[in-house]
């Protein structure tokens, strides 16, 4: 059962009840049983979703403001363990904790899924997966951006279960455009472990490095057409007001394109000239990346044949249709 409770308390709310309950409950004859609760209840942030899905946040290499990636522990019947990220010691060893208790108490655990391919995500997935014996799951793409570095044992496709519930599967969804083997993994009412095409926490880089702008407006499209009633990411809380929360993603990227073609002209400008009349609302210190977004919208807007780079990293205006 993995519906999530529509008035489900805040994760502190959760927090206190699960350390209240480990305190009150009489003493388990058996180690395992209490386990799960037992073992969040040892790591700030982390919460109890629903019966097969838990959210254990931990200190990872990300971009902030966001400090922290969300692991998740996904399936009341089989299992799954998404993006073991953190690569401190301690961090590991906690979550190890969570996934032993999980295997005793709520169900077996198949395999590792990553999402997609960045540094933020993957750095326990090898250590884990040795640990506890697991195959590490992942899309074609991920594994060939991965490889030499971590070892894909088995290639998820679009619309493959890989996590069960009760009442249905968790089904993977390739959502391309942040990271070209992005996966979402859809569960059985519909609610989406959401990887990085949305963030509780800051905002979702589009990285022409291996990033796709339209790939990324096709993707959050796409998974608003399923309508999930809630959406996991993997920085920050889970966010409940989903199809808002899409529409808001889709509406700033366009508004910041249409904000970049209309600073365009006929003649060619360099991307350094064109970023702050583009950009000039976003504090400076996030320039950095914001070029780097920048260049994703104008490679989209090229696609569409709305721009054209003219020399190496200048850009000029075509006119609309
Ligand atoms: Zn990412």
């Amino acid at each position: 059962m993995t519906r999530l409770p529509p008035d489900a308390p805040s994760a502190s709310d959760t927090q206190t009840a699960q350390i209240e309950r480990a305190s009150s409950q009489p003493v388990q004859t058996s180690a395992a049983a209490g386990g799960v609760d037992r073992a969040l209840a040892a790591i700030p942030g982390a919460e109890r979703l629903a019966i097969g899905l838990a959210r254990v946040p931990l200190r990872s290499p990300t971009l902030p403001p966001a400090t922290t990636t969300n692991h998740y522990l996904v399936g009341a019947s089989a299992a799954v363990l998404v993006d073991p990220a953190t690569p401190h010691r301690q961090s590991q060893s906690r979550l190890r904790d969570v996934a032993v208790a999980w295997i005793a108490e709520v169900a077996p655990l198949q395999a590792i899924f990553l999402t997609h391919h960045h540094n933020d995500h993957i750095a326990a997935a090898t250590p884990m997966a040795r640990d506890l014996g697991l195959p590490i799951l992942a899309h074609q793409a991920t594994a060939q951006l991965l490889a030499g570095r971590v070892t894909i044992d088995r290639i998820v496709t679009d619309g493959e279960p890989v996590a069960w519930d009760s009442d249905g599967p968790w089904t993977a969804m390739h959502t391309p455009g942040h990271a070209p083997g992005h996966l979402v993994l859809r569960g059985p009412d519909g609610g989406m472990i959401a990887g990085d095409m949305v963030a509780g926490h800051g905002t979702i880089l589009i990285d022409p490095k291996d990033g796709d702008m339209g790939a990324y407006l096709e993707s959050l499209a796409r998974m608003r057409t399923a309508a999930p009633p809630w959406l996991a990411p993997a920085h920050g809380p889970v966010l409940r007001q989903a199809d808002e929360t899409l529409q808001r993603y889709i509406a700033h990227r366009l508004a910041r394109e249409a904000r970049i073609y209309s600073a365009l002209g006929d003649i060619a400008v360099a991307e350094d000239a064109l970023l702050p009349v583009a950009y000039g609302d976003v504090a400076r210190r996030f320039w950095p990346l914001a070029l780097r977004s920048m260049r994703a919208h104008l490679l989209y807007l090229q696609v569409q044949r709305r721009a054209q780079e003219l020399r190496p990293r200048r850009w000029r205006r075509l006119s609309d249709a």
